[in-house]
């Protein structure tokens, strides 16, 4: 099938609404996950959709929740996000994030009690459309191991960034601090290859290649080995100590059969480069990358994502017949 972002998202949105979720929040988070599929994240796209029902069949994540947004400080927009998705929260929060940023130049918005499942370049690419320079961190359920542990307590935490370029989209990187994504381990397992060696260990604490060995017990890694860790330290401070939300190592998922979210918090710092670099920051940026180029570096972060977007945006989403028919069993079952 080959569909417009707008009608998979409808789809989407109607699976979602279908199973528990009230009608705006099927709408923000069908978003996400119809951009991911538009722009070849396939590892946060439709691949999730099994996830967000059973979870929210699970009664483990609220879909219906409304966040609840204050300002406590000029700079800081704190969000209870009432147990619901992240998406939901950021959207209660944006506009209190914005007049914070545009008045103190810059802003901390700290959500907590907030699911988040899906890729995390959606939550900063908007900001640095709009001229600002963003970074998001979130943690998640315990799932890797660190500086010689033997059991996981920090997340894969995910990090990104974006900012601004002078003539042209948006610099943005999205990563985990596992060397690999849960999600990408979990579509390794579904389309029954190995992942490569140091992703991750087996139940017994062994190296292990198996996705399904490291998902069933087992333990991910981090990327760049004690450095990997230490971002991974500082995220689960950033997104959890400071938010109010829950630690990975909190989780209590396991009382709610099928839940495969994690109830967590996110962190967004944003920045007014105007504030500090006036009108040269966006060409800055440009020089930056140019001097790159120059030294050979032929793709950058987000240059994959954004070709495959152009490439969606001018001939549809296409997505393959069984993926299809599952969303559509989705949306009736
Ligand atoms: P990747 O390692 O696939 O990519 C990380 C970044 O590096 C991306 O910006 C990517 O750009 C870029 N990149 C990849 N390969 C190259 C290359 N050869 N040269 C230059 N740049 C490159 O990401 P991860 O596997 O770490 O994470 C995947 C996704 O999982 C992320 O979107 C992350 O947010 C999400 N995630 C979500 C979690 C959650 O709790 N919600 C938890 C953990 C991860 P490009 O996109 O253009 O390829």
């Amino acid at each position: 099938m080959i569909l417009t972002e707008a009608a998979l998202a409808g789809l989407i949105a109607e699976a979602l609404a279908r199973h528990g979720m009230s009608a705006r929040n099927a709408v923000l988070v069908a978003a996400v996950v119809a951009a991911a599929e538009r722009d070849g994240a396939a590892s946060h796209g439709l691949l999730r959709m099994p996830g967000y029902i059973a979870t929210l069949k699970s009664g483990w994540v609220d879909g219906t929740a409304e966040p609840v947004v204050e300002r406590p400080a000029p700079a800081i927009v704190m969000v209870d996000a009432r147990n619901g998705f992240a998406q939901v929260a950021h959207a209660a929060a944006r506009e209190a994030g914005l007049a914070a940023v545009r008045e103190a130049g810059m802003a901390a918005i700290c959500i907590r009690d907030s699911h988040h499942f899906a890729a995390l370049w959606p939550d900063v690419e908007p900001f640095a459309e709009q001229g600002l320079v963003a970074l998001t961190v979130v943690n998640t359920r315990s799932r890797i191991v660190v500086w010689g542990g033997k059991r996981k307590v920090l997340g894969t935490n995910p990090m990104a960034f974006a900012c601004p370029r002078a003539d042209a989209p948006p610099f943005v990187w999205d990563q985990a601090s596992s060397l690999r994504a849960q999600g990408e381990v979990l579509l390794a397992r579904t389309e029954g290859h190995r992942v490569p060696e140091g992703v991750g260990l087996d139940a017994a604490g062994k190296p292990t290649t198996d996705p399904a060995a490291i998902l069933d017990g087992g333990a991910l890694l981090p990327f760049g080995g004690h450095k990997g860790a230490g971002i991974a330290f500082m995220i689960e401070v950033l997104a959890a100590a400071l938010t109010g939300g829950r630690f990975g190592f909190q989780d209590e998922s396991a009382k709610f059969p099928g839940a495969q979210t994690s109830n967590a918090g996110q962190f967004l710092l944003l920045i007014d480069p105007a504030r500090s670099a006036g009108d040269a920051f966006a060409g800055r940026v440009s020089a930056l990358v140019a001097a790159l180029r120059e030294a050979g570096s032929e793709r950058l972060p987000g240059e994959a994502r954004q070709r495959r977007r152009e490439q969606a945006l001018r001939d549809g989403i296409v997505v393959p017949d069984a993926a299809y028919q599952r969303l559509l069993a989705m949306t009736q079952e």
